[in-house]
């Protein structure tokens, strides 16, 4: 990859955002707009469309318009599948502008971001396009004399709330499936990160998606957001975001239509490595790479680190050894390894919880602060905790920041006690090169991902949800296309 075209594309002038709403771009109804700050150095990078709930209500009946005309539904499957591989075949094209311009606004570093952004976002599009005419419907076991149909059909229009951290990967795992059944969505981008699923919005309208198949519009999450959920209109409402708003979600559609609400939500997961790991020096790298990419702002990250007692101070070391040498820095340089903290806000967070962590009885083992204050960006070091005790705070609460937690274990019971000792269970992972054990903590793990000898890396092809507070519903692999069809049973007399 080359810099000198990174850096020409990280210098252009970023043109204000409107809405797209029926294929058109749109000013706010009342003409706000609202700032973009880059957390690369805390400047102005452009604006966004200041959303109202007039705009929402406009985006969700363009939505309705275009599902009840089946201008996309009622297109033959192969007519459907061409539109999404054209879709994916310009979101590789234009794969370092998206990249840049989401790293301009989010902070997570340009190495992740290629891959983990548009690569990953045009290969799920990929993915769901191909099963468009790959995806039957069942006929029933029934007596003689009658038959069973079970008809696969969309459920109409598709509320998504997207978060900040990975915007088009995450994004696509939510826009893919939803359309390759045929549904209309609504896109919330989150308020901090709209930019490149904005453009990526764009590129779907110029592979030929109809007008009003995808709308998007930009916004406070506590106003567009909210009019999203409170809608009488819209029918699935897919969320990926903080427990706090999760909850509201789930009240709003109470309040409203009763709409199908799915959750991706926090994490708190626990990376165990047992004495007897194939690695142990691999199982340091990678535990360290596993909690401090983009910053910590990875849902799945391996938050806490649990180290049998054996093996834990020089195990401890490495990891620290590795967190030490990875390079924080410049987002847009293809050697920083740890980009940008999303907000101001989120680093005052951060920092935060290292303080209550030493309160409560945590020790640094390295990093702990801010770092390169003098770019006027947000940036923070590698921070490893150890002594961290199971009830404190650290062990407990989601960071979404590049803060390790770490604590020893005795046994294998000890380990599977601590693990899930959560009102999470999003991800985990084990390190053993004992395989029996590996299966037992596979099945005694509470979680929706466990890792085995590796952590992070699932591709589009296997299920991503949570378990307790993590969530509900999973995103990626054909089981994510349950969330966006309804059975329709038809029951014929012969
Ligand atoms: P957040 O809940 O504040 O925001 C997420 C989205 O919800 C944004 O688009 C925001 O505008 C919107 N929103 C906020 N308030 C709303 C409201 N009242 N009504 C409707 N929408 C509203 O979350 P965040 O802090 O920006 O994101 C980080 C969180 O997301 C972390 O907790 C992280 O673990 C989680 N996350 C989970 C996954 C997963 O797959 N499970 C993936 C990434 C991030």
């Amino acid at each position: 990859m080359d810099q000198a075209a990174i850096d020409a594309l990280g210098n252009l002038t970023v043109p204000a955002q409107r809405h797209i709403i029926n294929g058109q771009t749109v000013a706010a109804s009342d003409g706000q707009d609202m700032e973009v700050l880059s957390p690369l150095n805390g400047q102005r990078l452009t604006t966004v469309a200041k959303g109202t709930k007039a705009d929402m209500d406009a985006a969700v009946a363009a939505a309705r318009a275009a599902f009840e005309d089946r201008r996309w539904a009622g297109q033959t499957p192969a007519a459907r599948k061409n539109i999404l591989l054209k879709w994916a075949e310009l979101i590789d094209t234009h794969a370092l502008e998206l990249a840049v311009l989401g790293v301009r606004d989010n902070g997570t570093e340009i190495s992740m971001a290629l891959k983990a952004e548009p690569g990953s976002a045009a290969a799920t599009i990929r993915y769901y396009a191909e099963a468009i005419d790959k995806h039957y419907g069942e006929i029933a076991p029934t007596q003689d004399g009658f038959l069973g149909l079970i008809h696969k059909e969309p459920v109409g229009v598709v509320g998504a709330i997207i978060p900040w951290n990975f915007p088009l990967m995450i994004g696509a795992w939510k826009l893919a499936p939803a359309l390759a059944m045929g549904n209309s969505v609504v896109l919330k981008p989150a308020e901090t990160a709209s930019l490149s699923l904005m453009r990526l919005v764009e590129l779907a309208h110029e592979a030929g998606l109809p007008p009003g198949v995808l709308n998007a519009v930009t916004g406070e999450g506590p106003v567009v957001g909210e009019a999203m959920a409170l809608s009488m209109d819209v029918d699935v409402l897919v969320f990926t975001g903080s427990g706090g708003t999760g909850r509201r979600l789930l009240t709003y559609a109470a309040q409203s239509n009763l709409k199908r609400v799915y959750l991706e939500l926090g994490g708190k997961s626990p990376n165990i490595v047992f004495a007897d790991a194939p690695d142990l020096q691999e199982a340091a790298k990678v535990a360290a790479f596993g909690i401090f990419r983009n910053a910590g702002q990875v849902c799945v990250a391996g938050s806490r680190l649990l180290v049998e007692a054996a093996i834990h101070d020089d195990f401890v070391a490495e990891v620290a050894r590795v967190a030490e040498a990875m390079k924080v820095g410049n987002p847009l340089d293809l050697s920083t390894e740890i980009g940008a903290v999303n907000s101001e806000n989120q680093l005052r967070q951060n920092l935060q919880f290292v303080t209550t962590a030493v309160e409560e009885g945590g020790t640094i083992a390295t990093g702990g602060g801010q770092v390169l204050q003098e770019t006027g960006g947000y940036f923070m070091a590698p921070t490893i905790i150890t002594d961290v005790a199971p009830k404190a705070t650290l062990a407990q609460q989601e960071v979404f920041g590049p803060v390790l937690a770490v604590t020893p274990f005795n046994d294998e019971a000890d380990a599977i006690r601590l693990a899930n000792d959560s009102i999470y269970g999003l991800a985990g992972g084990v390190w053993t090169a004992n395989l029996s054990r590996a299966h037992r903590m596979i099945g005694a793990v509470r979680t929706g991902v466990i890792h085995v000898n590796t952590y992070g890396g699932p591709d589009v092809t296997v299920p991503l949800g949570g378990v307790g507070q993590s969530g509900n519903g999973h995103d990626k692999s054909l089981h994510a296309l349950e969330k966006y069809t309804n059975l329709k049973t038809a029951w014929i007399k012969l």
